[in-house]
């Protein structure tokens, strides 16, 4: 059975024009350096040599400890707490929907508020448990420009880029309804049982392209594997993409996680039509950037993710071409039953084809490909997250706010 807790008071998946002209907030320190919350801190007169002090110890109140009010930070006098509450922001979005699976995956639909003059969006992000780790499946958009055919997310038009501080909250959210905060603030409502296990594992591949939103998904990504904040190994943060060639090089260097490719096709053909960024940066290309992806050895293989579609590219023939094509890269090969979506043609393969497929590329010595699907039963499963968010024209906005149209 799938439980959902509404908690919002109407419509969770309504766009709402409305907020775009709430008030603006005060500036948020989620997601800034501690170089940028130094200059905020400057700002409100903390004195030039207590910047970097003061700045380190937001930081491990923010990212060590959980904290999202200033009045948790008690090492920190009255006065100046009270000073910092008044100018800056570290309050988490508002969760409007959590679902939870039978298989105990949770969704989160969070509601990012109107930045820049754009528009508030909603973004979803999936709590995977597992006996052995507990993996945060994150967004880096709303939305997507690519539109691969088999992807929900892909059908929905890119709304905007998130932020650094909108990609970390939804790992502090998490954290939160968790509880997951080792030696921190817990809250005392927090919902998973103790068995389950918390956030071990981060893959960025919720919604959106990461390497389309570089700077701000590498912000974040040094942010959450920082060691006197949230310290996950980036070996245990996964960057997946649909094969952006021109940025791979580029992830390596200046991120350093672990990297998968949704491969999906071994031929230029079939490739083009699955995933047709595949047009601009053809498979030679993109194995060529793997060959050479900074870092990558036996012990920090690339994944090569191949969602398995019937009778698309699931025969034994592709099978081979697949293991031929991957000869040479350190690699692990994750086959992904297609996960269904409504108004999509495509169906998942049948099991014993799966099973077909994954002996061929067991035999060539990849261990154990295929993915269980989790979540599905509230479209919380790869490739089916959507959220009701559409991007606003900037006239729209602007007409909320009450200026008047240019050509008035
Ligand atoms: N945009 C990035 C990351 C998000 S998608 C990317 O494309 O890599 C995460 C993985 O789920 C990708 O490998 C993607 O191709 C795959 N995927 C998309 N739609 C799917 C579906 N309906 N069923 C199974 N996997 C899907
Ligand atoms: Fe975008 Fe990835 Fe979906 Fe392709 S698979 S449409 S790149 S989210």
């Amino acid at each position: 059975m799938t439980t959902a807790l509404d908690l919002s008071a109407g419509n969770a998946n309504a766009p709402r024009v409305d907020a775009a002209v709430t008030p603006a907030r005060l500036p948020g320190l989620i997601g800034l350096s501690r170089e940028g919350i130094a200059e905020q801190l400057a700002t409100i007169g903390v004195p030039d040599r207590q910047l970097r002090m003061r700045s380190n110890q937001l930081w491990r109140w923010m990212y060590g400890r959980g904290a999202s009010d200033f009045a948790q930070m008690t090492d920190i006098a009255k006065e100046l707490r009270a000073t910092l509450g008044e100018s800056f922001d570290i309050a988490r979005p508002e969760i409007v929907a959590e679902q939870v699976s039978v298989d105990g995956t949770r969704k989160w639909l969070i509601r990012l508020p109107a930045r820049d003059g754009q528009a508030p969006a909603d973004v979803e992000t999936v709590y995977i448990p597992e006996h052995d780790r507990g993996t945060l499946c994150i967004s880096s958009q709303v939305g997507c420009t690519l539109t691969c055919t088999f992807c929900h997310t892909g059908t929905q038009k890119l709304v905007r880029n998130l932020t650094a501080g909108e990609i970390l909250a939804q790992i502090l959210i998490a954290r939160d309804r968790l509880g997951d905060w080792p030696g921190g603030i817990r809250p005392t409502d927090a919902p998973v049982p103790d068995a389950e296990r918390a956030i071990s594992n981060v893959v960025l591949m919720g919604m959106g392209e990461p390497l389309y939103n570089f700077d701000h998904v590498k912000q974040a990504m040094l942010i959450a594997s920082d060691g006197e904040g949230m310290s996950l190994s980036k070996r245990r943060i996964t960057l997946s993409t649909s094969g952006v060639v021109p940025m791979i090089e580029r992830a390596g260097a200046e991120i350093g996680v672990m990297l998968a490719i949704s491969l999906h096709a071994v031929r230029d053909e079939l490739r083009d039509v699955l995933v047709p960024i595949n047009r601009k940066y053809p498979l030679e290309q993109l194995l060529e950037a793997c060959r050479t992806y900074p870092g990558v050895s036996n012990a920090r293989r690339i994944t090569f993710e191949y969602v398995m579609l019937k009778g698309v590219n699931d025969s034994l023939e592709d099978a081979r071409e697949l293991v031929r094509l991957l000869k040479g890269i350190p690699a692990k090969i994750n086959l992904i039953p297609f996960n269904p979506w409504p108004g999509t043609d495509y169906e998942c393969s049948d099991w014993d084809t799966i099973e077909a497929f994954a002996d061929v590329v067991n035999r060539a010595g990849y261990a154990s490909p295929v993915r269980t699907p989790r979540g599905r039963d509230i479209m919380a499963a790869c490739g089916q997250l959507k959220s009701a968010s559409e991007r606003v024209p900037a006239w729209k906005l602007r007409e909320a706010a009450g200026e008047p149209r240019a050509n008035a």
